[in-house]
């Protein structure tokens, strides 16, 4: 039986012209900035993205405490949305390497408000930590791939420009927040002081993330990245097959979308879940189960028809749509699980 691998789009595999790309890589050490390739690569990511310079990062994750290392000084206390990735999915990294305070704030669909950012910015005053940054989440990933658009973001830069605050955002996947909303990816990163996304996830790489920024940024950012461990070598290698994810693979996201919505559509309405459309603006489908029906219960009914989904947060499953997911494989798992589900429904009242 074929899988259908709708656990994460970091499952992608590399392209064909990215294998072609790796073996032909020109190469140098980066450590002392002498790969051509990695440098071609952050050339055409800081042009792509509106910023003055960015760097090859091995993670987004270490691109992202590069850049709270770059941006704030140990004991200072950084706005984030409650459930942003760097809050919650990323080993508490702030608070041991960067000696930082997080300061979540709750929303209803990870869309931060000005004004409750605004609430958040401390007085300068003896007792208080000095808030030293924010920081966005865009797609945001645990509220289902919902999107920022640039007049959101910009509200919400302007709050923090106006008390002396850089904004880092995480874009991980800020390429299917500018496919899904029709723009070019600079009205989402203008307003910003920093972006992170990621080359591995819908656009395909095998490894890496970008970090961007001012030119000085980068070059604090540099330092961070190699204190963490991650300069390297002759990644070229590597960052050949970066170029190929951003040239050749950022509009084809739109095809991840339309699947996300194909299968949310399917499967709304279905016993014992509840999918919610207006959600799904990106590459995701977040379904709830609804009792009896367990979370366990629904990964193991949709495994044992080759259809693997991620158990993420309690009583929800994240199904995320990619370059190997095909329109083929949304239809089976629709009709697979639909079936799987009325069976249930049925054992349950016999
Ligand atoms: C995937 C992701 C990251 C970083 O991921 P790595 O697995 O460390 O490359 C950061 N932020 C968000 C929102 C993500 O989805």
């Amino acid at each position: 039986m074929a899988t259908v691998e709708l656990r994460s789009d970091t499952f992608t595999l590399p392209t064909d012209s990215m294998r072609r790309a790796m073996a032909a890589a020109e190469v140098g050490d980066d450590v002392w900035e002498e790969d051509p390739t990695v440098n071609r690569l952050q050339e055409l990511a800081a042009k792509m993205v509106g910023m003055e310079a960015s760097l090859f990062v091995p993670s987004g994750s270490m691109g992202n405490l590069c850049a709270v290392l770059a941006h704030t000084q140990p004991g200072d206390e950084v706005i984030v949305e409650l459930d942003s990735h760097i809050y919650t999915h990323e080993v508490a990294s702030g608070a041991v390497v960067a000696g930082v305070q997080m300061r979540p704030l709750d929303t209803l669909d990870g869309r931060l408000d000005p004004a409750q950012v605004q609430a958040a910015i401390r007085e300068p005053d003896i007792h208080n930590p000095r808030t030293g940054l924010l920081c966005l989440e865009n797609t945001h990933n645990l509220k289902g791939g919902i999107c920022l658009n640039p007049r959101q973001t910009e509200a919400l830069a302007e709050v923090a420009h106006r008390a002396g605050l850089p904004v880092h955002l995480d874009g991980a996947r800020i390429f299917n927040a500018a496919v899904a909303q029709a723009l070019d990816v600079r009205e989402l990163t203008g307003s910003v002081d920093s972006v992170m996304f990621c080359l591995s996830k819908g656009l395909s790489a095998p490894v890496g993330s970008m970090l961007a920024g001012t030119r000085a940024f980068v070059e604090r950012a540099r330092r961070m990245r190699k204190m963490l461990g991650g300069g390297m070598r002759q990644a070229g290698v590597l960052a050949a097959a970066g170029i190929c994810a951003l040239t050749e693979n950022v509009e084809r996201l739109a095809e991840d979308h339309a699947n996300a919505l194909e299968l949310a559509r399917g499967l709304q309405g279905l016993p014992a879940i509840a999918v919610d459309l207006g959600r799904v603006e990106t590459n995701m489908v977040y379904a709830h189960c609804l009792p009896p029906l367990t979370r366990e219960r629904f990964v193991a009914l949709c495994l044992e028809r080759g259809i693997k989904v991620d158990a993420s947060s309690p009583g929800t499953v994240r199904m995320v749509t990619h370059r190997n997911v095909s329109r083929q494989e949304i239809a089976y798992a629709v009709k697979a699980i639909g079936e799987a589900l009325r069976a249930e429904a049925l054992a349950a009242v016999s």
